[in-house]
């Protein structure tokens, strides 16, 4: 098991409660990969590392089984924003619509309103910001999605595929829950100890800072690899386009913002959000308080890779990794590096039951294990 992420944990849980002897290898000096948490010793706020992580899904097997290793506490994201020197909440809402347009409107009136602000004229739209202006009209947009996205993305939304807003983003009632799913909680522990739990067993070896080669592959009966699908190749035919973000942390006596996570939609501010961690774990009571100022920029050779990119040049690139990677046996490419794309956690679980299952079918079978169980 290349990685002690999600990933590699619950594949590597699943093949050890059948009784094989998994090792499991992580290049970091912790496990949990981006989901890592630790308290900060000088206030003891539990900190989201590699930046903050909320656990929402309507899958109850996922959820049934985060809550066999962790007790999950109530949490629901709220995020605000800050626009033209305001104060909004997000996910535009009703409350948003009437502070920015300063009205008292209920949903049908705000509906009616929105609906008169699209710009109709845009009847195929394919950028991100056609899609925008169609479904929102310019004053929103401009308020609450371009800079936000600029600065996120690091193009401009005229450059950006109309795909990445799917729908329209805007509510017409009072919800301020910025996820929609059933389930929603935070690990009061934290996700790394949560994951410790998931690794604790007779038949799972964690070595840490130890990092994975292909030359090693044959060394073991399967291989299943979280990490980079083409750090896999030693980037050989060029390396996946990636997203990284900068934390600059900072720390703070007493309340800084009042809430876990306030953006900045606007491109003069150069971080797109602050969170505050202590928010993150509300039923607990810190004096000090620990911050991140967020910045996004490409990632270069030595940066963590966060979000894949994903356009035209990463797909065809992706294509030719993808092709390579199917003709290996004994490796299977797993998780949101070893696939390439984004993947929430609890899809990263989902994903890596159902791989663990099928590996189980595959011996059952003698049918050979697939580079990929899902479309990368
Ligand atoms: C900024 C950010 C915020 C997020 N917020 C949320 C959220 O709020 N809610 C949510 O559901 N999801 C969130 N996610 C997604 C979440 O981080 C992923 O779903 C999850 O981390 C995927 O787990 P994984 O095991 O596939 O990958 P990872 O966590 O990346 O684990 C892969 C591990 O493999 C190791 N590795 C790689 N290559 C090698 C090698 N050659 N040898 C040894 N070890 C290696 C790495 O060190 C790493 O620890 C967020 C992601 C990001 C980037």
């Amino acid at each position: 098991m290349v990685g002690a992420g999600l990933s590699g944990a619950v594949i590597g849980r699943h093949l050890a409660m059948l009784g094989h002897k998994v090792t499991v290898v992580d290049a970091r000096g912790h496990v949990a990969g981006n989901c890592h948490t630790e308290r900060d010793p000088a206030t003891g706020v539990m900190v989201h590392v590699y930046g903050p992580h909320i656990f929402h899904t309507d899958d109850a097997e996922v959820w049934d089984y985060v809550n066999r290793f962790q007790t999950f506490m109530p949490y629901k994201n709220r995020v605000k924003t800050i626009s033209r020197g305001e104060v909004f909440s997000l996910p535009v809402n009703l409350h948003t619509i009437n502070q920015f347009f300063r009205a008292t409107m209920g949903p049908a009136e705000a509906k009616a309103f929105i609906e008169s602000k699209a710009d109709t004229s845009i009847t195929d739209p394919q950028t991100f910001e056609e899609q925008a202006l169609r479904f929102v009209g310019r004053d929103l947009y401009e308020a609450f999605f371009k800079g936000y996205t600029q600065k996120q993305w690091g193009v401009s939304p005229t450059e950006l595929p109309a795909s990445i807003l799917k729908r329209l983003p805007v509510r017409f009632n009072y919800d301020d829950n910025y996820f929609f799913h059933k389930f929603q909680g935070m690990p009061r522990d934290g996700y790394t100890d949560m994951v410790e739990k998931i690794l604790d067993h007779d038949g799972i070896t964690v070595q840490l800072n130890t990092r994975f080669d292909r030359a090693q592959a044959g060394e073991w009966d399967h291989v299943f690899y979280s990490g980079p699908l083409d750090g896999y190749y030693g980037y050989d035919r060029g390396r996946l386009g990636y997203r990284t973000l900068d934390f600059e942390r900072f720390t703070h006596q007493g309340d800084y913002q009042g809430t876990a996570v306030m953006n900045y939609g606007e491109v003069a501010v150069p971080w797109t959000r602050i969170t505050e961690h202590k928010h993150f774990s509300p039923w607990e009571t810190h004096e000090g308080s620990v911050l991140y100022r967020e910045f996004s920029r490409l990632c270069g050779p030595e940066d963590i890779p966060y979000y894949p990119i994903r356009l035209t040049a990463e797909q065809s690139l992706l294509r030719d990794y993808v092709a390579r990677a199917e003709t290996e046996t004994g490796v299977t490419f797993v998780g949101r590096l070893g696939t390439y794309r984004y993947l929430d956690m609890d899809v990263t679980i989902r994903e890596a039951l159902d791989c663990a299952r099928r590996f189980e079918a595959t011996l059952a079978t003698g049918e050979r294990m697939p580079a990929f169980t899902v479309k990368a």
